[in-house]
């Protein structure tokens, strides 16, 4: 079965390039009827963190990309670590270096100065004794000749000299693992086929397949997938805009639509643009994956997220509104249900920030109207026609859409004024503001009570 991880390390939110990579793992696990893996690579005690943790097991959880296997923690793996450190020196393929940074120092410097590139070269390597006084690191005891070569299946055939590569220090003086034997032995240990991953590791990848060969292991099928850039050419980073998948969420976008986003970015499948779940793990292919950057667009994305919100069950959008109603202190208990308000405005909405704030009046009062539509709608403007509404509506027999239509024509026909100089004061005296869905909707879900209150109060 085919195997795939998503390892993050939890030093900051979970970004839009390591979600992509965790959709693309996601879907090629799935498409293949495989596992997908969560692998959280927190050995770097010092900027790791447990909000970083918590933000991206949300974000993953809000994407919907469960995982088959995981949450590991390598941190909670230092024995198994340790035990394949030890068994590496006792073949004799790793080494205690004793060379200090003095050492080292100088080491690099006669390097440079020989127009070298500095790199360790390897003089503890047949070294028996041990040092005074200096607690060792270990090393990678690296092969020195021939090459590394894979068929990335991003990339295509990549190829590095061993005579490129030092001897990688896999346990730091502390006896604490280092990232690249770290990552080798999970993926040996979880068995994992496809190796999933930026390309900023690819620098990585021959010295991982050394140590894993080195262990007795086959090395997995790796697929290096390109950077994210930002409309400037650069890469992808804060002053972009929104980076971090959580932060989406909030600006209320639905998952469905970043996730789409996401698989475009980099792959494509004709012209299509719109994919269900169901299509991406059907028609997603690494192999297809474009080998060069590609550029985030957040004009699309939103572009996405407003077909989503009008094409989705009203249900599942009503569920993603109801949070950002409540973090706008809304009590959903006080208010009509959330369907209809997602119905009312689906056709329209670009995202459910925008839902969300159109709606606040449903539930909570206002403390001030907007004070530009105030002066054009309210007092004295449309005293009359206010009045005259309020008197009707508070005698209408059935509170319904259709009937309060009837009401707000016939005021407008007797006093001889347009439809929309009836309805926008009625808009504003109940919402507090100049747009809100249609009148008739709106005073249907809000309540004969808070109907007739909030006029009272706008003609006070
Ligand atoms: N932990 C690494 C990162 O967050 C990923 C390692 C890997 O995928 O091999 O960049």
């Amino acid at each position: 079965t085919i195997r795939t991880r998503f390892a993050p390390s939890p030093t900051g939110y979970l970004h839009i390039g390591g979600a992509r990579t965790a959709l693309f793992c996601w879907l090629y696990a799935r498409k293949h009827q495989g596992k997908f893996v969560l692998r959280i690579e927190d050995t770097d005690r010092e900027r790791s963190t447990p909000e970083s943790v918590q933000a991206i097991l949300d974000g993953i959880e809000w994407m919907g990309l469960d995982y088959d296997e995981g949450p590991f923690y390598q941190t909670q793996r230092f024995d198994r670590y340790r035990e394949l450190i030890q068994k590496l020196l006792d073949e004799g393929k790793a080494y205690r270096c004793y060379c200090t940074r003095e050492e080292l120092d100088e080491m690099r410097e006669a390097q440079r100065a020989r127009k070298e590139k500095p790199r360790y070269d390897g003089r503890c390597r047949d070294r028996s004794d041990a040092r005074e006084g200096v607690e060792p690191v270990i090393r990678f005891r690296n092969p020195q000749d021939g090459a590394v070569v894979f068929d990335d299946r991003v990339r295509g055939h990549v190829s590095f000299n061993n005579s490129e590569l030092d001897d990688l220090i896999i346990a730091r003086s502390d006896g604490t693992p280092t990232y690249n034997f770290t990552v080798v032995v999970d993926d040996m240990d979880m068995q994992i086929t496809h190796v999933i991953r930026g390309d900023d590791h690819l620098n990585n990848t021959p010295r991982q397949i050394n140590m894993i060969r080195a262990l007795g292991g086959e090395p997995p099928v790796y697929a290096h997938v390109p950077m994210i850039l930002g409309s400037d050419g650069a890469r992808l980073s804060k002053r972009h805009g929104a980076v971090s998948v959580l932060q989406y969420r909030e600006e209320g976008y639905l998952p469905d639509a970043l996730i789409n986003y996401l698989v475009r970015l980099g792959w494509s499948h004709g012209d299509q643009e719109v994919f269900s779940r169901e299509e991406m793990v059907e028609l997603f292919d690494i192999d297809e994956v474009n080998r060069s950057a590609s550029t985030f667009n957040p004009e699309k994305l939103l572009w996405l997220n407003q077909h989503y919100i009008k094409e989705s069950e009203p249900g599942d959008v009503a569920k993603a509104l109801a949070p950002l109603l409540e973090a706008r202190g809304c009590d959903l208990s006080a208010g009509p249900s959330l369907e209809p308000i997602v119905v009312s405005q689906q056709e329209r909405a670009k995202t459910l920030v925008e839902m969300a704030d159109n709606s606040l009046f449903f539930f909570r009062d206002f403390d001030e109207f907007d004070e530009k539509a105030a002066k054009k709608n309210l007092r004295p403007v449309a005293e009359a026609p206010l009045e005259a509404v309020k008197a009707a509506l508070s005698s209408l027999e059935d509170w319904q859409a259709e009937k309060i239509h009837a009401v707000v024509n016939a005021v407008a026909e007797e006093q001889e004024l347009k439809l929309g100089k009836v309805a926008q004061p009625i808009r504003v005296a109940v919402s507090g503001g100049p747009v809100s869905p249609p009148i008739d909707q709106t005073l249907a879900l809000l309540g004969r009570e808070k109907t007739v209150e909030r006029i009272d109060r706008a003609l006070a």
